[in-house]
């Protein structure tokens, strides 16, 4: 099946998501839809969620949720693969049913093709079919085309784009192809029936995937493109956390970063992950916004401001401070003699010696013992 064409890969993806989406989402009558969205759902039927009480959101809604036009562009096509991808692998109690196994394997595969061959796509459409020389528009757009192997798409990659491919992404790469083939012809046997082989798999590409999406496909999305790819992105990063092998992968992928920076990483109020620091002004790529924003989260990409990186810390960190009482001013961070500023916490703990306690500035990034 070819993905690249778009049309043909996009009904299936409406079958899949459409309507099963809305039992999902919590969605506040006041949502915010792009413009062009509105029509889609205000002559269909407007799902029931819209009639109900605001309530928070959990997610934004995306287009190929909301019933309407099946045809939507390669990159959104490859996110909503991957939104699947993470849904399926999502899990409260760290149990994977079967079912859901094959389909993030399934549905990785081929959101990873679709993504690829994006790229390939922006740099031109003919180098998406097998033979580029027999390339044909009309093959393209109705999607009739032979397209490229996994692997040839990957070496025009680095041979005709110039994008460089790791050993380990390779070889992530070449693992999901062939679970996928077998998949399709067996079912899940062999060792596509190991959760745990399935799953560290599933991070490794998807953790390459992620930045194979920031760095070579976002500069060229238009800018309405971009919102649609934003909604997305904030759902596959959402759901990653709850993948742990995906974390396993990424924290050792921040390992070189994070370890010079040990002594002013603390856990992060938001992911909750070991992955957030704080610059200095003697740091090599200080500037302005850092300046302003000094607390950054590796693994979770949030820059906050001190005193919210200060007090979220104090909140869901430390549990501190949810009963606010007059006589109980515990959850205050204090002042730091070194910057001033009111974002000194008490008990916090740095990754250079998680089990002592110290008095953390998310200002300034110093700590003394308490
Ligand atoms: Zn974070
Ligand atoms: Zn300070």
């Amino acid at each position: 099946m070819s993905q690249a064409a778009g049309a043909g890969g996009a009904e299936e993806i409406v079958g899949h998501v459409g309507v099963s989406g809305w039992a999902d989402v919590d969605v506040p009558s006041g949502l915010a839809i792009p413009e062009q969205h509105h029509a889609s759902w205000i002559d269909g039927d407007v799902p029931n969620a819209f009639e109900e009480p605001p309530q928070l959101a959990k997610y934004r809604i995306r287009r190929v949720e909301l019933a309407g036009d099946p045809h939507f562009p390669p990159v959104e096509n490859g996110l909503d693969y991957l939104v699947s991808v993470v849904e399926s692998l999502e899990s409260q109690d760290g149990e994977v049913s079967a079912r859901n196994l094959k389909y993030a394997v399934l549905h990785l595969a081929a959101g990873t093709e679709v993504l690829l061959k994006a790229r390939l796509q922006y740099e031109h459409w003919s180098l998406v079919f097998n033979q580029p020389g027999n390339a044909t528009r009309e093959a393209l757009a109705d999607g009739s085309l032979t397209s490229c192997t996994p692997d040839e798409t990957r070496q025009r990659l680095t041979n005709i784009v110039g994008i460089q491919f790791s050993a380990r992404q390779t070889k992530a790469l070449a693992s999901l192809a062939r679970s996928r083939n077998a998949l399709q012809h067996y079912g899940l046997v062999g060792e596509n029936a190991d959760a745990r082989r399935v799953e560290t798999m599933t991070a490794q590409v998807l953790n390459f995937l992620i930045g194979f999406i920031e760095t070579h496909l976002w500069p060229h999305l238009k800018d309405e493109e971009r919102a649609e790819a934003e909604i997305a992105m904030e759902r596959i990063r959402g759901g990653l956390h709850m993948i742990q092998a995906y974390v396993d992968e990424r924290m050792r992928d921040l390992a070189p970063q994070l370890g010079p920076v040990r002594d002013r990483t603390v856990q992060c109020p938001d992911c909750l992950q070991w992955a957030l620091v704080t610059v200095r002004d003697t740091d090599p790529d200080w500037d302005l916004v850092k300046a302003a924003y000094p607390a950054y989260c590796h693994f979770c990409d949030r820059r906050m401001h001190p005193e919210e990186a200060a007090l979220g810390y104090v909140f869901y960190v430390l549990k501190r401070g949810r009963i606010n009482t007059a006589d109980d001013d515990s959850w205050t961070p204090d002042k730091c003699p070194d910057c001033k500023l009111q974002c000194m916490v008490t008990d916090a703990r740095t990754t250079s010696a998680p089990e002592a306690a110290v008095n953390f500035c998310f200002g300034c990034g110093q700590s003394t013992a308490t």
